[in-house]
């Protein structure tokens, strides 16, 4: 049962300990969404708001993630949601440590959703999928909007690289930027099954 598997990987993450990010953590942000769903979306860790919430992307990014959501045609009640990193980040910055000791949660809810696409909010999301499934990252300004096909044994997956919603926050043009590649995205997700 993928719910049993979800419980002691939920209960494993709250009580780990393997970095020092647990420390200044209220909430560890596991990930919100249907079990069963097609689209997974990875952001970098928890903010401010999300720690105090224990949820992903509840304060101004996630505000304008909703938005682009809906540009998309995409639904948030019906997307899963979780980043790299599971604990706090002051500084919206994860060292490559964190990134690598961190990710292997991550991988196993990737294991066990077996999402159909997973769309990666930002550089280090990008730069970890793209890595993990032997694709090279270069750049956020190359890569933006672009969506990559992978072969496993099984299954085939898509993994789209857009813009962490907080880029655009304070930035006029990325915003234009990122309304653009969600709505082309949304256009693509339409028409293929997912
Ligand atoms: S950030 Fe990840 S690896 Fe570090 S303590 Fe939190 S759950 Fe564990």
């Amino acid at each position: 049962m993928i719910e049993d598997g979800y419980e002691q990987l939920k209960l494993e993450i709250e009580n780990c300990r393997k970095c020092d990010l647990w420390r200044g953590t209220k909430h560890r942000v596991i990930g919100e969404g249907p079990l069963d769903s097609r689209i997974m979306l990875v952001g970098l860790g928890p903010g401010y708001y999300e720690n105090i919430e224990g949820r992903p992307f509840v304060g101004a990014a996630g505000k304008f993630l909703n938005n682009l959501l809906t540009l998309a045609g995409l639904e948030r009640g019906k997307l899963y949601i979780t980043n790299v990193i599971k604990c706090y980040l002051p500084d919206n910055k994860a060292t490559d440590e964190q990134v690598k000791t961190c990710s292997h949660y991550l991988d196993r809810q990737i294991d066990m959703l077996k999402p159909a696409v997973l769309v990666a909010l930002g550089s280090v999301a990008a730069m970890y999928l793209l890595g993990k499934y032997g694709l090279t990252y270069s750049s956020m300004s190359r890569l933006h909007g672009k969506i990559f096909k992978v072969e496993k044994p099984g299954r085939s997956m898509l993994i789209a690289v857009m813009y962490h919603p907080a880029s655009a926050l304070y930035n006029p043009s990325m915003k234009l930027l990122l309304e653009k590649d969600w709505r082309k995205l949304g256009e693509i997700l339409s028409k293929i099954p997912v």
